[in-house]
């Protein structure tokens, strides 16, 4: 056979490196959708706006009413690896921050028409940056951060073969959301489609302030706004500690169960996540009473300590890594169990008297 040709190596031309990058990050519009609201929620905002056209593949917008960005670092947080968030090894190994890699304003400016209106508190006006032109103009806002996206992978029409109809689009984008609000219950969240507004969940609860029933009652009321009242009705408060993992959130009960795995949201730090250790953890503790293959909704928050727990694993940090997988497997499993038990005793108490 006749040698293959070759051709000599040659770097990549920057756009395409940021391109070929992009697609480990940005995969649909619901992306999208996670990296902004990731960094409205790491600039502080306490009401985060959303606006989609044709399920988010014309146009997505997040406005926010945090901190904002200095009109001098518009540019900045445009570069691939440029970020307010870490500075060291040292930083990463402690991320409290939902982002920390640098990439994603980047990577989606490289497959969209992208902008960033942003004003902080302490700046006389808002500035507009428009990403493909790199023009910086003075603009109309009050404090905080508009990203507008429009018309995602225009440029790189093989991805954007494969989204799939606009409805859903729109609902992945929906549920990028509503694994954020499901941790935030002290942040406001609206959707808006095509000029209407399909969902809006309101804070109900300020950090630091009132006990920590309040947060407690916050959560169970977001989860009962965002997954519908059934949910809270048909389950039980979670609260366990064992050594540095704590878990806390709702455990359904077993006649809660459904066909389909579509109520199971587990956090880490805050941190939505798909984790084997975690769905095996929770499953265990539903062994006894549910058989066959019933799904268990809960929605489940595990803090540790951020050194025991690797979220650089992927570049979505949807995966992460923990040190001791079994700490947290049996912290889970017991704390679900627990939950489980007390209705069940209570009702055996009731039963006997
Ligand atoms: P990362 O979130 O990993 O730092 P991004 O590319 O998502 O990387 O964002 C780059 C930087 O832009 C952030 O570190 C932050 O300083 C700034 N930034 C992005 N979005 C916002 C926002 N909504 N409000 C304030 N600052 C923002
Ligand atoms: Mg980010």
């Amino acid at each position: 056979a006749p040698a293959p040709h070759r051709r000599p190596i040659r770097d990549l031309p920057d756009e395409l490196i940021s391109q070929i990058a992009a697609g480990e990050v940005v995969e649909r519009p619901a992306s999208v959708v996670r990296e902004l609201v990731d960094n409205a929620l790491d600039a502080g905002a306490t009401q985060i706006t959303l606006r989609l056209s044709a399920g988010g593949v014309r146009l997505i917008t997040v406005e926010d009413d945090g901190g904002g960005i200095p009109h001098e670092e518009l540019p900045v947080a445009l570069r691939r690896h440029a970020t307010s968030k870490i500075t060291n090894l040292d930083d990463l190994e402690t991320v409290a921050t939902m982002g920390f890699r640098g990439e994603a304003l980047a990577a989606i400016a490289s497959v969209s028409e992208m902008s960033l209106l942003s004003r902080p508190a302490h700046q006389a006006s808002a500035f507009l940056l428009d990403a493909r032109s790199g023009e910086l103009r003075p603009a109309a806002r009050s404090t905080g951060t508009t990203v507008e996206v429009k018309e995602l992978f225009f440029s790189t029409p093989a991805r954007r073969k494969f989204l799939k109809t606009d409805a859903t689009e729109l609902a992945h984008c929906i549920e990028s959301v509503r694994r954020h609000a499901l941790a935030r219950p002290d942040v406001g969240f609206a959707i808006w489609h095509e000029g209407k507004l399909v969902e809006q969940w309101r804070a109900t609860f300020v950090p630091g302030q009132g006990d920590p029933q309040d947060a407690h009652d916050a959560l169970a009321r977001r989860l009962s706004d965002v997954l519908g009242e059934d949910f809270v009705t048909q389950s039980v408060a979670v609260q366990h500690r064992v050594g540095p993992v704590t878990v806390t959130g709702r455990a359904g009960l077993p006649d809660a169960a459904r066909s389909r795995p579509d109520h199971q949201y587990c956090y880490v730090n805050g941190r939505f996540v798909r984790d084997k250790v975690l769905t095996h953890a929770a499953r265990s503790a539903y062994e006894d009473v549910l058989h066959g293959h019933k799904q268990p909704i809960y929605a489940l928050y595990v803090e540790i300590d951020p050194a025991r727990v690797d979220v650089n694993v992927h570049p979505t940090k949807i995966e992460v890594r923990f040190r001791d997988s079994r700490e947290v497997h049996q912290a889970v499993r017991h704390a679900v169990e627990n939950a489980l038990a007390a209705p069940r005793a209570a009702a055996l108490a009731a039963a006997s008297a």
